[in-house]
């Protein structure tokens, strides 16, 4: 089994400016924090924020930081082509609440032989529990020792973007108008509430994120949260007989009634599902969060219905107004608004024929910022920006996933320039 090195990573960042990039990201603690109310939701972030205002600012661009965090920057256009479509791309600042941030200590394994990877804790990264990696043998790659994240998801993605910003100042990437935007509290479901869409100003989006080398996001779920309200009767259980209600009792039925095999556990591929994801109360009153997910409208639609036709059974069984639901959307399938404005999904196929780089359009079962740009207007997929396993300590980052990022969103920001979109 091999080992991470921290001198190889050393050595090969010597003569490697983007991964060295990388690594220096991967110092700053931006661990998103669901407790907080602070806006961004960790100083780490603003830390982060100010470095790459720092690094923005050198390149004689003019980046403004909003006052939740969220760095953004105009590359203005090669000359001649001001007048072509403006696109935006975006990478997050956070890194997931599940695992520490903090002193993070990278490793490199040196080309990867295909048993497994031991870190310094202890822990090992096999083919189980990352069977992705069998598809990087002889390759080089980052990882943890073993007792934080790496934070690829998305400093590898800000590298990434900061890297092609260096090449698009000086014009070495031809290009049209740019909007660099780096967003805060990613991983808390709050980025995107904070991002001004006239202030962004562009045609299209594109996020640059997470996922392995080849990926392109452009699907969704349809998703709605419901919460399920029983209410019980309390009698003294002397004398219970024929009159007291347990409302646990009618969360347990509730849940028996939900089928099995629509269940995030026993579904995959493009099958949506019901998930009980918490259970709170007691004999006189109790509550259920569930979400609801599906790639079909009609599917979301018909989830809908289901629910509602459950909590009629309960009344019908336990007695009128034992049961009620509050169901909230969350977000919708980025597809719909994708297939409406093909546009930047053919441009990025085009990109990823540019790069070389073999691409696989992926259904995502869960959401992304794309999905929630997408529908408030700005059509946005999402390219991979190469790390595994991430949000916790088996993340790890195979280096030529990370360049592979930054040659597919180059090329995309040359199609983009050049009307290349078939
Ligand atoms: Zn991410």
């Amino acid at each position: 089994m091999q080992k991470g090195d921290v001198k190889a990573l050393e050595a090969k960042i010597k003569d490697d400016d983007l991964l060295k990039l990388f690594i220096d990201l991967v110092a700053f603690d931006t661990r998103a924090d669901f407790t907080s109310q602070d806006k961004p939701s960790s100083i780490g972030q603003l830390r982060l924020g100010a470095r790459l205002l720092n690094l923005l600012s050198n390149l004689k661009l003019k980046p403004i930081q909003t006052k939740e965090g969220v760095i953004i920057a105009k590359v203005p256009a090669t000359q001649g082509y001001e007048n072509k479509e403006r696109l935006c791309l975006l990478a997050h600042l956070d890194t997931a609440p599940d695992a520490s941030g903090a002193n993070v200590k990278p490793a490199l394994v040196e080309k990867y032989k295909g048993n497994g990877i031991e870190l310094a804790s202890g822990d090992v990264i096999d083919h189980e529990i990352s069977p992705e990696l069998a598809n990087h043998l002889g390759e080089d790659i980052v990882v943890t020792d073993g007792t934080t994240l790496l934070g690829g998801d998305d400093k590898a993605g800000i590298a990434v973007l900061m890297h092609l910003v260096e090449r698009l100042v000086d014009d070495r990437v031809v290009h049209g108008p740019i909007t660099i935007v780096f967003s805060v509290d990613e991983e808390i479901g709050r980025s995107t509430k904070y991002l001004d869409l006239d202030v962004i100003d562009c045609d299209f989006a594109v996020t640059v994120d997470g996922c392995e080398r080849g990926e392109l996001d452009v699907a969704t779920f349809n998703a709605e949260g419901a919460k399920i309200i029983f209410k019980g009767k309390v009698v003294h259980t002397a004398v219970a007989c024929g009159k007291l209600k347990n409302a646990l009792k009618m969360a347990a039925d509730f849940i028996n009634r939900l089928p099995e095999e629509e269940a995030p556990e026993t579904t995959e591929g493009r099958q949506g599902f019901y998930h009980v994801h918490d259970v709170m109360g007691n004999v006189e009153q109790a509550e259920l969060m569930m979400i609801l997910r599906d790639f079909e409208k009609e599917g979301l639609e018909a989830r809908h219905l289901f629910v509602e036709s459950l909590v009629d059974e309960i009344n019908a069984k336990y007695g009128i107004n034992s049961c009620e639901a509050i169901f909230v959307k969350q977000y919708e399938n980025m597809e719909t608004v994708l297939k409406e404005h093909p546009k930047i999904v053919n441009y990025c196929r085009q990109a990823f024929e540019r790069a070389n780089i073999p691409l696989s359009e992926m259904y995502v079962r869960g959401g992304t910022d794309g999905a929630n740009l997408s529908c408030r207007g700005l059509p946005c997929p999402n390219i991979f920006a190469g790390p595994l396993n991430c949000h916790g300590i088996y993340e790890c980052l195979p280096v030529p996933n990370l360049h592979a990022s930054f040659e597919v969103t180059k090329a995309l920001v040359e199609c983009v320039a050049l009307g290349e979109d078939k």
